[in-house]
C-alpha cells in the first residue's frame, strides 16, 4: 500500500490553446507541473513524452480536448476526431503517448476528466451520479452514471442543448451548428457578442446575468430530468461570476415546478455547487485516470 502511494503518475490537461502536464501521487499531491502552448503533434507530444518519460511515471492520464474518442471499445478510441486545429485530424493522440513512454494511458474528455476530479477529489467526493458543466469559451459537460465517466457512441455534448430563447432575444448565436444552443448562447464568446463587452465586465449589468442564469437554468433542469444527478457542479470562466449561483438555483426550482421532491432538491445550496478545486480539477481527474489505468 505505501508503495502504491509513491508511485508517481502522470497528469495531462490537453487544451485547444495549452497543454497542462503535471506529476503526482494517487491521493492527489501534485508535485511539479508545466504549461506549454498546444502547437501541431508532431511537435508538442515528443516534448510532452520527454517530460513524463524524464519523471518516470508508471501510468498517465489524459484529459483531452474534443471531440475525441472515449469509448474504449471503440476504433476511435484516444483519436482526435474533427477539428479545424492544424495536424490534430484523425491524430492517434493516445497510442502515440502510449508507444512513447511505454506505461498505461487513461484517456478522456476534459470534462471527464474535471467530473471525476470533483468526485474523486472534490465537491462531488462519494457521490456517483454527477454532472460537471464548464462555462467558458464553450460549454461542455462531463457526466458521471453510476461511477462510470458516460461515454455512449461518442461523449455527451451537454454543451449543446437545445434552449428556448427568451422572447425578444435575437442575438446571434455563437455556435455555428445551432441557433439556439446553450454554447451559443451563454458561454462567454455569447455573452460578449450580445452585450457588446467581455463577460467579465458586465458584472453590474444584472440583466446579462438574469438572461445568462435563464439558459443555464434551463440546461440543468435538462440534466436534472434526464440523468438524475446527486449534484451538479458549475465550473469555467463564466462562473466566476458568483451572482449567478442563486439566480440558477432559483429558476431551476421554478423550471422544476414541484414535480420532483428529492432532499437534494430541498438543499440546492448544496446541489449546485461551484467547482472546488481551484482550476485543478482537470488535473486531479487526469491523475485519478492515470491511477485507474495503471490499476486496470
Ligand atoms: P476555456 O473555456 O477557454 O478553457 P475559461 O473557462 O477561463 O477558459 O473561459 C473563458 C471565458 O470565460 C471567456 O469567454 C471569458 O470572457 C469568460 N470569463 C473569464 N473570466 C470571467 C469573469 N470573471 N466573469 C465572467 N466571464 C469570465
Ligand atoms: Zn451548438
Amino acid at each position: 500500500m505505501s508503495d502504491e502511494k509513491n508511485v508517481r503518475l502522470g497528469a495531462l490537461e490537453a487544451g485547444g490553446t495549452k497543454m497542462v502536464l503535471a506529476v503526482g501521487h494517487a491521493d492527489g499531491t501534485l508535485l511539479e507541473r508545466e504549461e506549454i502552448p498546444t502547437t501541431a503533434p508532431e511537435d508538442v507530444v515528443p516534448r510532452m513524452v520527454a517530460w513524463f518519460a524524464e519523471r518516470e511515471v508508471a501510468a498517465l492520464g489524459v484529459g483531452a480536448f474534443g471531440p475525441t474518442g472515449v469509448n474504449p471499445r471503440s476504433e476511435s478510441f484516444g483519436r482526435v476526431l474533427d477539428t479545424p486545429k492544424p495536424g490534430w485530424r484523425g491524430y492517434d493522440f493516445r497510442g502515440e503517448l502510449m508507444r512513447g513512454l511505454g506505461v498505461p494511458v487513461g484517456y478522456d474528455t476534459d470534462v471527464n476528466a474535471a467530473c471525476l476530479g470533483e468526485v474523486t477529489f472534490g465537491a462531488a467526493r462519494g457521490l456517483d451520479v454527477v454532472v460537471y458543466l464548464t462555462v467558458g469559451t464553450g460549454v461542455g459537460a462531463g457526466v458521471m452514471i453510476d461511477g462510470h465517466l458516460l461515454h455512449g457512441m461518442l461523449h455527451p455534448e451537454a454543451g449543446h442543448l437545445l434552449v428556448t430563447r427568451r422572447p425578444g432575444d435575437d442575438a446571434p448565436s455563437t455556435c455555428p451548428f445551432h441557433d439556439s444552443c446553450l454554447e451559443g448562447l451563454a458561454a462567454g464568446p455569447a455573452i460578449q457578442a450580445h452585450w457588446g463587452a467581455p463577460a467579465a465586465e458586465l458584472a453590474d449589468r444584472a440583466e446579462v446575468w438574469d438572461l445568462e442564469s435563464d439558459y443555464l437554468a434551463q440546461a440543468l433542469t435538462s440534466y436534472v430530468m434526464c440523468y438524475s444527478p446527486q449534484r451538479i457542479i458549475l465550473g469555467g470562466g463564466v462562473m466566476k461570476q458568483e451572482q449567478l449561483f442563486p439566480l440558477v438555483r432559483e429558476k431551476l426550482a421554478a423550471n422544476i415546478a414541484g414535480y420532483l421532491n428529492t432532499p437534494e432538491l430541498a438543499d440546492l445550496d448544496s446541489y449546485v455547487v461551484p467547482a472546488s478545486l481551484g482550476g485543478d480539477q482537470g488535473i486531479l481527474g487526469s491523475i485519478e485516470l492515470a491511477r485507474r489505468a495503471l490499476e486496470a
